[in-house]
């Protein structure tokens, strides 16, 4: 709500070739000591600004929450800025440590990656069981496919996972209760590839061309959504599903970060 997004303090820290880093300097006289703050960096092509930003917002006291735009620029070392990121600010959860304890059996990270995150959080309110459940991620990618399917099997539903070299993706596809689509190929999944009464969460969000919108496209998934409602139990709409629902796991994830601090 409006309410709980007033209770954030976010920074915006745009860096590029036109920015110094000394013109984004962060404020750091919140008012209000224990407001949760979440930075979000954006970064351009100053290669120097690689690990920079993320040592100063490691050490402010009043940010919570560090979240690095991915993909990041070529140039840049995405593994070697992901893990300097503070693994207690780690909102994103893509720290390796936050994505090994994922992977583990009986190990919990401080934060799990939103998007996954949002996906089992909805199945979850939505009333859906997933033990026993036979799940399929679509997408294998260190963002959304890999960590959504560690989740899956940790709430123990059986985990198939389908990538660009699995041959006859619609069979698999078609044996599942959950299906998670986050391939980024727009419409892929047909009407005729899911199980009736299936629960279908579509995380794809591709641009595709619409010359009767004003931008000229407009955004679809990975599923055919208008097929797909004439047969699964439950599909989430493109937008407004999965996108509004990581928006929502990041700033629980940043509360949480608020929280874990105040406590240790
Ligand atoms: P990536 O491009 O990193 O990964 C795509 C994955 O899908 C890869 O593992 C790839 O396989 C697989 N794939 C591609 N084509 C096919 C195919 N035809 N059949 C089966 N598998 C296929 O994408 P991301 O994971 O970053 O994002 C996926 C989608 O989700 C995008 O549309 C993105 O915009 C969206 N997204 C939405 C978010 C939200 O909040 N709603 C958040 C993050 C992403 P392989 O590994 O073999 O190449």
């Amino acid at each position: 709500s409006a309410e709980f997004l007033l209770c954030f303090t976010y920074y915006l820290i745009v860096l590029s070739s036109e920015l110094l880093p000394s013109s984004v300097a962060l404020s750091n006289t919140h008012p209000l000591s224990k407001v949760p703050g979440l930075a979000v960096v954006i970064v351009g092509s100053r290669k120097d600004s690689q690990s920079y930003k993320v040592d100063e917002l490691n050490a402010d006291p009043d940010v919570h929450g560090i979240l690095v735009q991915l993909p990041l620029p070529k140039h840049l070392n995405e593994e070697k800025v992901l893990s300097e990121i503070s693994i207690d600010k780690d909102v994103d959860g893509f720290h390796p440590l936050n994505i090994s304890k994922l992977a583990m059996k009986g190990r919990e990270p401080l934060f799990q990656p939103c998007t996954p995150k949002g996906c089992l959080e909805l199945l979850s309110r939505s009333g859906i069981s997933v033990k026993g459940k036979k799940a399929v991620v679509v997408g294998r990618s260190n963002i959304v496919g890999l960590p959504v399917s560690l989740l899956l099997l940790k709430a123990d539903a059986t985990v198939t996972v389908v990538h660009s070299h699995t041959s006859s993706p619609e069979s698999t596809i078609r044996e599942a209760d959950i299906v998670i689509a986050a391939a980024g190929q727009a419409m892929m999944i047909k009407g005729d590839w899911i199980k009736p009464g299936a629960s279908v969460f579509d995380v794809g969000t591709n641009a595709v061309d619409d010359p009767s919108k004003k931008a000229g496209y407009r955004l679809v998934g990975d599923v055919d959504f208008q097929e797909a409602c004439k047969v699964a139990g439950w599909v989430t709409t493109v937008p407004g599903g999965m996108g509004s629902m990581t928006v929502a796991m990041l700033l629980k994830n940043t509360l949480d970060g608020a929280k874990h601090k105040i406590d240790h």
